[in-house]
């Protein structure tokens, strides 16, 4: 038995409009699967609590799925939740690896069917890597978080005391093993055989990050490593440059900030959650300072991508923004 999933959505609460989308999805279905009426046993339905107008059951049927059994159900109304949803089940006779549906705007229920990028760029503390993590945990693609890539670089450059010029800097660049592994679905940062995922967070790798990133030769690698992990699966990446330099073609971008203030604010609390001192006002300067390094370097400078979507995420709650920009990924989907 196979048990083959979708989902679709509609413009209108309305026959016409639940019609033809349920034509649409069994159809793709039974296509994509090469199913035909003797393999289906049964279809089962549930709709979001604001379509009322029309049983997608009996849309099936109007359709010509005369030959199986057909139930639809009401799904609660749940805020947040995709509006006007079909989804749906279909049981099957036979075997082997079933091909799940997901159309218009439901396609963004299950971004690990389709190859897409999530490009957020951001200044320090704006946090986006928060939201970066849970917008992946949540469409259930890959976290790519590409300031650890810099830290190991400026990390490697510091355990060898190599200056911070382009001769030595472009040496070390030549021979440095640096490896993003995935264990458990966390990104782990090699250098060569030592996980250096923890020590890359030391405040003083975050200044030398900032200055490292700026050497062309640097960023070239790193970009390298970062479009080929992108190009084989779908991923939310979060960085500087994604939009405008990485990815310029990604279909997804957001830029997200915060007030300095804020920003510091809560790195202040990362670190003092990980046992640092703080000081809450030299954070702040370094933070600025790291902003000026990033927006004013030649290279890929730290700047909105012109088509990114603007995320000001001071007022807002870690689930607003991941929610606001679920929204708009929804939206563009649809
Ligand atoms: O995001 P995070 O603070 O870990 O990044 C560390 C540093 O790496 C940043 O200050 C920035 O200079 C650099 N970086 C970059 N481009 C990226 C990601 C980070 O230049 N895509």
């Amino acid at each position: 038995m196979r048990a083959i999933r979708g989902a679709t959505t509609v413009e209108r609460d309305c026959a016409e409009d639940i019609r033809a989308a349920v034509a649409e999805l069994l159809g793709k279905i039974a296509e994509e699967n090469a199913l035909s009426e003797e393999d289906i046993v049964c279809i089962l339905f549930s709709g979001t609590a604001d379509l009322v107008s029309y049983y997608p059951a009996r849309a099936a049927r109007d359709a010509g799925y005369t030959f199986c059994a057909l139930y639809s159900s009401l799904e609660p109304q749940i805020e947040g939740a995709l509006p006007r949803c079909i989804r749906v089940l279909v049981l099957a006779e036979g075997s082997g690896r079933s091909h799940h549906v997901y159309l218009r705007g439901a396609a963004g229920l299950r971004m690990d069917l389709k190859k897409i990028a999530v490009a957020l760029d951001g200044p320090s503390g704006s946090g986006k890597s928060t939201v970066a993590k849970r917008l992946a945990a949540e469409l259930d693609i890959l976290y790519l978080d590409t300031g650890a890539m810099y830290r190991a670089c400026a990390l490697a450059a510091l355990g060898e005391g190599c200056p911070f010029e382009e001769d030595a800097v472009q040496e070390l660049m030549s021979r440095i093993d640096l490896r993003i592994v995935y264990r458990g679905g966390a990104q782990h940062t090699f250098l060569g055989d030592r996980d250096v995922s923890e020590e890359i967070r030391r405040p003083e790798v975050s200044m030398a990050a900032s200055k490292i990133s700026a050497f062309p030769c640097v960023r070239e690698k790193m970009v390298a490593m970062q479009r080929k992990i992108a190009s084989e699966q779908s991923c939310v990446l979060d960085g500087r440059d994604i939009g405008t330099a990485v990815l310029p073609d990604a279909e997804y971008k957001f830029f997200v900030t915060a007030d300095a203030a804020t920003r510091a604010a809560r790195r202040g609390k990362e670190l003092a959650e990980k046992g640092y001192a703080v000081d809450l006002k030299k954070l702040r300067e370094e933070i600025e300072e790291r902003d000026r390094n990033d927006s004013t370097r030649a290279h890929s400078p730290l700047r909105r991508a012109e088509d990114a979507v603007l995320v000001d995420t001071s007022d807002m709650t870690v689930d607003e923004v991941v929610a606001a920009i679920r929204k708009k990924i929804g939206e563009k989907l649809g």
